[in-house]
C-alpha cells in the first residue's frame, strides 16, 4: 500500500520524510540546525520579522512546522501548521478557538479518553455537544446545524473507521468546519486535508515521534482565518512546545517512513497470529481484510497503523498475559519503537470489556515479537 513512488509526480514518502522541513544548505552549517533556546530575540526599533518573543514563535518550531506541513499536505499552497505542547493542547486550540456559546459541535462518542473532559468544559461555556460513534458514519445523523465536526479515524482504542470524505461533504454542505484527529494514522498513513478536511490535528507524542520521549501536538489547516484564531489561542494559553522537544520531533521524523513501514507490517503479522488463537475475541486491525474497518480504510488510508486491539476472556487472564510478556512493556500510549500493551479498562474511561487489550507494535524483529506473544498466551491460560 505504501506509495514508494508517487503517481502525482511527488517524491516518495521516505524521501519526503528524511528531507522534510530542512532549510536550504548553508556552507559550514548543519543539515538540521540545533534547537534555538531563546525566550526573546534581539529586536531593535520597530517590531517586525518573525522572531520577537519565545511564546509566539521560535525558529526550531518553524522548521518542524514546515516538515509536518510537507507530510500532511504535500505540494499544497496556503496550508499552515502550528505545533503545540501536546496533542491535547492542539485539540483544545481548535475546539476553543472555533466555537462560541450557542454553537453546536459533533464529537465522536468513542474517541480519545480525554474528550469527555473536553466535552464538560465546552458545555460549561454554553456550547452544545453532540456525540455519535465513529463506525457506520453515525456522526452524519447529528450534523444538522453544527458549526464543527470532530472526527477521529481510526478511533482510539476501538479502531473503527468512518468515511472521511463523505462526512466532510455533508458537514461542508451544512456550513460546518471539519477537523480530523490523525494521531493513529500519522500523515504517512492518512492525509485528512486531501480528503477535504479543514484541519488535521494530532498528538505528535505517538508514532510521529515514535520514541516515547516527547510530548507534542500540531494542527495543520487550510483556512488561514481559522488558523489565525488557532495561533491566537496558542499565544493566549501559552501551550507551546519547548525547543528541545521540537528539535527531537524533527529529528525523529527523518525515520518516520522506516518506522511506520516496519511497525505496521509487524502489526499485520501480529493480528494474523492472534486471529488463530481461540482465547482471542473481537480482534481489530484495519489492515486485516476481514476487519469491519478494512473497506473504507483501504480507500482513504495509505497505511493502517501500528495498533492492534483484542479481548481476552477475563480481566485476570489479560493481567496474567501482560505480566508474562517479555518484549512488550505494560504501558500506555502507542506508536513507539518499543512494543507496549495495556488493559484499557484500568483507566476507567473507554467503554471496553475488562479483558480488552490495546497493543502498540514496535520495531522489534517480527519473529521475536510473535514468539513472545504466543508464549505469553500459553503461560497465561488457566
Ligand atoms: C494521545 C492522543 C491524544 C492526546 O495527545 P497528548 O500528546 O497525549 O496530549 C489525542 N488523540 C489521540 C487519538 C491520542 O491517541
Amino acid at each position: 500500500m505504501s506509495d514508494a513512488t508517487n503517481d502525482e509526480g511527488r517524491t516518495g514518502d521516505g524521501t519526503r520524510a528524511v528531507r522534510a522541513g530542512l532549510p536550504e544548505p548553508v556552507k559550514y552549517e548543519p543539515t538540521l540546525p540545533g534547537p534555538v533556546f531563546a525566550a526573546h530575540f534581539h529586536l531593535p526599533g520597530e517590531v517586525t520579522g518573525p522572531y520577537a518573543y519565545g511564546r509566539d514563535d521560535n525558529p526550531t518550531w518553524t522548521l518542524l512546522e514546515r516538515a509536518i506541513g510537507e507530510l500532511e499536505a504535500p505540494g499544497a499552497e496556503g496550508v499552515e501548521t502550528l505545533v503545540f505542547a501536546s496533542g491535547m493542547a492542539a485539540i483544545s486550540s481548535v475546539l476553543f478557538s472555533q466555537l462560541r456559546a450557542g454553537d453546536a459541535v459533533v464529537l465522536p462518542s468513542d474517541g480519545y479518553q480525554v474528550l469527555p473532559l473536553v466535552r464538560a468544559q465546552l458545555e460549561a461555556y454554553g456550547i452544545e455537544v453532540r456525540t455519535a460513534p465513529t463506525a457506520g458514519n453515525a456522526q452524519l445523523e447529528v450534523l444538522e446545524g453544527a458549526r464543527l465536526l470532530w472526527i477521529e479515524s481510526p478511533s482510539n482504542p476501538g479502531l473503527d473507521v468512518c468515511d472521511i470524505r463523505r462526512l466532510v461533504d455533508a458537514a461542508h454542505a451544512g456550513g460546518a468546519l471539519v477537523a480530523v484527529d490523525n494521531t493513529l494514522a500519522t500523515p504517512l498513513g492518512q492525509r485528512p486535508l486531501e480528503l477535504g478536511a479543514d484541519f488535521s490535528v494530532a498528538s505528535g507524542t505517538k508514532q510521529l515521534t515514535g520514541h516515547g520521549d516527547v510530548l507534542l501536538g500540531y494542527v495543520t489547516g487550510r483556512d488561514l482565518e481559522a488558523m489565525a484564531a488557532v495561533r491566537r489561542w496558542r499565544k493566549i494559553v501559552g501551550a507551546i512546545s519547548g525547543p528541545m522537544e521540537a528539535w527531537l520531533a524533527h529529528r525523529s521524523i527523518a525515520t518516520l517512513q522506516l518506522r511506520v513501514d516496519r511497525q505496521n507490517a509487524t502489526a499485520l503479522r501480529v493480528a494474523e497470529t492472534l486471529r488463530q488463537r481461540p482465547e482471542v475475541s473481537d480482534l481489530r486491525y484495519p489492515g486485516l481484510p476481514e476487519d469491519p474497518s478494512h473497506k473504507i480504510a483501504s480507500q482513504q488510508m495509505h497505511r493502517y497503523g501500528c495498533v492492534v486491539s483484542f479481548t481476552l476472556p477475563t480481566r485476570a487472564r489479560a493481567e496474567r498475559f501482560l505480566t508474562a510478556l517479555r518484549l512488550v512493556e505494560d504501558a500506555t500510549s502507542f506508536g513507539g519503537v518499543r512494543s507496549t500493551a495495556e488493559r484499557r479498562r484500568r483507566w476507567g474511561g473507554d467503554a471496553v470489556p475488562e479483558g480488552f487489550i490495546r497493543m502498540s507494535v514496535g520495531a522489534e524483529d517480527p519473529a521475536d515479537l510473535v514468539a513472545d506473544l504466543l508464549r505469553a498466551l500459553d503461560e497465561s491460560s488457566d
